[in-house]
């Protein structure tokens, strides 16, 4: 039910739990965040309030300065921690808020190509599908592409990739997201306001658009994969 993403100077983890909890005025029922730390991409997910998810990282701390996180409010499968997001598929991780209506379709042709579902939503065929892609030889950015040519349904989505330190591919088509501009940092968040103690400057990607982000700043292209330009505003929130 909410999505955030950073690529920082500053360890992730702390950074993506705090984001989260400006956005757990929209309800949910689990959550969870994943990084890539020295090349190498691992999660926490937590059922219930952020606090467990929050507990969880003390005990098992997730290092790096490259991530993404998510509240669920669970559309496709039970609210456990199987279901939690970050979905992973191999090299890949998805944080996703809304419904993808086809993934039956889509399972049966990730069966083809040996790929199996590990959990009960929706969500998983993402990942599926852009592991599917880089298997095929797609580099990561592409192969997110692709994946997002074979959706249907409303969404809001953020990838975050094995061996990848600077790279976030961010798309929307039906449910709202944001991208915040840092000195030499990147965010990604549902609206403002979970970015608000990160950047104030703010572009939102319009319906259909997705975007390729480093820390240098973000490359928006259509739905038509024609390169765009969003307006970036100054947007004042008060804390
Ligand atoms: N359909 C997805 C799920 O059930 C995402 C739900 C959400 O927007 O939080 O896992």
């Amino acid at each position: 039910c909410g999505i955030v993403g950073v690529l920082g100077n500053h360890e992730a983890a702390p950074i993506l739990v705090e984001a989260l909890k400006r956005l757990e005025y929209r309800g949910y029922d689990s959550a969870g965040i994943a990084t890539v730390n020295g090349g190498t991409l691992d999660r926490r997910r937590a059922v219930g309030k952020l606090v467990n998810l929050g507990d969880l990282l003390v005990h098992q701390p997730l290092a790096g300065k490259s991530g993404i996180g998510h509240t669920r409010w669970a559309t496709h499968g039970e609210p456990n921690e199987a279901n939690a997001h970050p979905h992973r598929s191999g090299p890949v991780a998805v944080v996703h808020n809304g419904i993808i209506e086809n993934f039956r379709e889509l399972r049966a042709e990730l069966a083809e190509h040996g790929l199996t579902p590990q959990t009960d939503t929706d969500t998983e065929t993402v990942a599926m599908l852009t592991e599917m892609f880089m298997r095929a030889g797609a580099t990561p950015t592409d192969a997110a592409i692709q994946t997002l040519g074979k959706l249907h349904g409303a969404f809001a989505l953020a990838f975050l990739f094995d061996g990848e330190e600077d790279l976030m591919i961010a798309a929307r088509r039906g449910s709202p997201l944001a991208i915040g501009y840092g000195e030499g940092e990147m965010f990604v968040g549902s609206d403002a306001i979970a970015l608000s103690p990160l950047t104030d400057r703010i572009s939102y990607l319009d319906e259909g658009d997705y975007a390729v982000i480093t820390r240098a700043g973000a490359q928006v292209f259509d739905a038509e994969g024609n390169k765009v330009a969003r307006e970036i505003r100054k947007i004042e929130i008060s804390a």
